[in-house]
C-alpha cells in the first residue's frame, strides 16, 4: 500500500481540484502553494540523489584497482609501520582475546605526492577490505549540516558495500583531512564543527566485535593544523610519516614507473635518481611520463637518457617557453647564469650538471645542480655557500654592467630563505633565538648584514675568475646549453691559464 502512496495521491489531486471548482471555491492560491511545495521537495530529493551519485562515482572500489605494497617505491619504513598496524585488523581474534582496543584511525602525514593514497589503497588490499575514498573538501558546504550528513552517508555506504561484497572490513580513506579536521576556533565555523563532530561520533561508534569493521585512514600535508580531538588515543592514534624518498627510494620508484615503458639499454637510472634529489613520487612518475613524450616527439621507439634529463628539467622548472630575448638580454642572462655556475663550481666542485640559456617556466636561463649525495643536515658553511651561489648571478651582472636587473628577484628570495634558516637554527651572531620574537627591524638588519658580507665575498671570488666568463660566454651563447663536464673543461682551462 505504501509503495503506491504517491501514485494514489497524484491521482486524487485532479479529482479534488475538479470538485473544489465545481462547488465554487478559488483554487489558484492552493495550486500555487502546491507547486512551490512540490518544487522544494523535488529539489531536495534531487540534490540528495545527485550528491550521492557523484560521491559514489568518485569512490573507487578496490576490486577494480587492486593495488599492493610492492607497487609502492621506497617508503620502506612507512610501509612496515602500516603493515604492523594493519595486522591488528587482520588478526582481530587475537586482539580481542587480549582485550586490546580496536585500531580505528591511521593518519598518514607528509608532503604532497609521496604515495599516501597508494598506501591507503594497498592497506585495503592487504586487509581484504572494501575501499572507499573521499576528500576533506567534499564535505565542505555552505549549508550547516550537509557535511555531517555526508560523513554519516560515507560510513553507511562503507558498511553496505562491505556486506554486499561479503567482506569483513572496510577501509575509508579521507584525503586532506585538515579541511574538516582543522583546529576549532570557538564557534565561528559551525559547519566545519558539525562535520568534524560527526566524524568523531562515527569513529567512537566503531566497536571491536562489529561486522564489518571500519578502519579510517586519513592523509594530510599539515599535521600541525589538526584538532587535538582527532589525534587523541582511540581516534587517529597511529601516525605514520610519509617522507620524500631518498636516493634508493627514488630509484625504486623510477624502476616501478619504467616497467611499462621501453627504455634504451645502458640508460643510467641511478644517475637520474641522483639528479632528482627532493622529488616526490608523483614528480618521478611525471619524469618518466614526460621522458616518454619527448621520445615520441622525436619518433623514437625507446626512451634515451637525454629524454630523462630533459624531463627532469621540465618537472623542476616547467616547459620551455617561446619567449624571445633580445641579443643584449641574452648576453646578460648568460653572464648571470655563468655567475651562478662559477660560484657553484668554486664552492662545491663538480656540482654543476648543466648551464642553460633557454627560457623555461618563469626562468630565462638556469643552472642545474647535481647533489653529490642526499643531505638532510646543513652546516653554517654549507648554507653560506648556498647563499653565495644564489648571489652569483646578481654579482656577475654588477661586474659586467655596473648594475643589476629584475632577473635576480628569485635568487634573492632564495637567499633570504636561507638566512631565515640560519637565524632559526641559531647559526648567526644573534645566537640561539626565538625568531618569532624578532622585530621587523632586527630581521632587516640581520638580512642586510649577512647578505652584504656574502655578496662582497662572492664578487671577490668571481672577479678572480673573470677569464672563465669571457671564454664560456661565447660557447654558451652559441650552444645554448653547456653540460656539467663541458663547463668544467672551460673552467679548468681558463683558471689554469
Ligand atoms: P596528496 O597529498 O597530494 O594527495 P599523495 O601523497 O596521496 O598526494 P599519491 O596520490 O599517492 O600521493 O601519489 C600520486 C601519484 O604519484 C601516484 O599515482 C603514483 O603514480 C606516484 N607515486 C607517488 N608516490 C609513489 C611511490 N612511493 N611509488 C610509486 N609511485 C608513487
Amino acid at each position: 500500500m505504501r509503495k503506491y502512496g504517491i501514485e494514489i495521491a497524484i491521482g486524487l489531486v485532479p479529482i479534488i481540484i475538479a470538485f473544489l471548482i465545481f462547488i465554487g471555491q478559488n483554487v489558484v492560491p492552493m495550486l500555487m502553494l502546491g507547486v512551490i511545495g512540490f518544487a522544494v521537495v523535488y529539489a531536495a530529493r534531487g540534490r540528495g540523489k545527485l550528491t550521492a551519485m557523484t560521491g559514489q562515482k568518485q569512490r573507487t572500489d578496490v576490486k577494480s584497482t587492486p593495488f599492493t605494497f610492492e607497487q609502492i617505491g621506497g617508503q620502506e619504513r612507512a610501509k612496515q609501520e602500516l603493515v604492523e598496524a594493519l595486522d591488528f585488523l587482520v588478526h582481530q581474534d587475537k586482539i580481542a582475546k587480549l582485550g586490546i582496543r580496536p585500531l580505528k584511525g591511521i593518519l598518514l602525514a607528509g608532503p604532497p605526492g609521496t604515495g599516501k593514497t597508494l598506501l591507503a589503497k594497498a592497506a585495503a588490499q592487504y586487509t581484504d577490505s572494501i575501499y572507499l575514498a573521499a576528500s576533506g573538501s567534499e564535505f565542505v558546504e555552505m549549508y550547516v549540516g550537509v557535511g555531517a550528513g555526508r560523513v554519516r552517508d560515507l560510513f553507511k555506504e562503507a558498511r553496505t558495500k562491505a556486506n554486499k561484497a561479503k567482506k569483513s572490513s572496510a577501509v575509508i580513506f579521507i584525503d586532506e583531512i585538515e579541511v574538516i579536521g582543522g583546529k576549532r576556533d570557538g564557534g565561528q565555523q559551525r559547519e566545519y564543527d558539525q562535520t568534524l563532530n560527526q566524524l568523531l561520533t562515527e569513529m567512537d561508534g566503531i566497536h571491536a566485535n562489529e561486522s564489518p569493521r571500519i578502519l579510517l585512514i586519513a592523509a594530510t600535508n599539515r599535521k600541525e593544523m589538526l584538532d587535538s580531538a582527532l589525534l587523541r588515543p582511540g581516534r587517529f592514534d597511529r601516525h605514520i610519516g610519509v617522507e620524500l624518498p631518498d636516493k634508493k627510494g627514488r630509484l625504486h620508484i623510477l624502476n616501478i614507473h619504467a616497467n611499462n615503458k621501453p627504455i634504451e639499454d645502458g640508460v643510467d637510472l641511478d644517475r637520474i635518481a641522483r639528479e632528482s634529489f627532493g622529488f616526490s613520487g608523483a614528480q618521478l612518475e611525471s619524469v618518466m611520463n614526460e621522458a616518454a613524450i619527448y621520445a615520441m616527439r622525436e619518433s623514437r621507439e625507446q626512451i634515451a637518457e637525454n629524454h630523462l634529463s630533459m624531463a627532469i628539467d621540465k618537472v623542476m622548472m616547467g616547459e620551455k617557453t617561446d619567449r624571445e630575448a633580445t641579443k643584449e638580454e641574452r648576453e646578460r642572462i648568460a653572464l648571470h647564469e655563468l655567475g651562478h655556475a662559477i660560484m657553484a663550481e668554486l664552492v662545491r666542485p663538480g656540482s654543476v650538471s648543466q648551464v642553460a640559456l633557454s627560457p623555461r617556466g618563469q626562468a630565462l636561463g638556469y643552472v642545474r645542480h647535481n647533489p653529490q649525495q642526499d643531505q638532510y643536515l646543513y652546516t653554517k658553511d654549507f648554507l653560506n655557500g648556498q647563499i653565495m651561489i644564489a648571489l652569483g648571478g646578481a654579482a656577475a651582472e654588477e661586474m659586467f654592467y655596473g648594475d643589476r636587473s629584475t632577473g635576480s628577484r628569485g635568487d634573492f628570495e632564495q637567499a633570504m630563505n636561507i638566512v631565515k634558516t640560519l637565524v632559526e637554527s641559531g647559526l648567526t651572531d644573534l645566537g640561539i633565538i626565538d625568531a618569532s620574537m624578532m622585530t621587523k627591524d632586527v630581521w632587516a638588519l640581520t638580512n642586510r648584514t649577512i647578505l652584504d658580507e656574502l655578496m662582497l665575498q662572492t664578487k671577490g671570488m668571481l672577479e678572480s675568475r673573470r677569464d672563465v666568463f669571457t671564454k664560456s660566454l661565447e660557447t654558451l651563447l652559441r650552444e645554448e646549453t653547456l653540460s656539467g663536464d663541458e663547463f668544467r673543461t672551460l673552467f679548468a682551462t681558463n683558471s689554469a691559464a
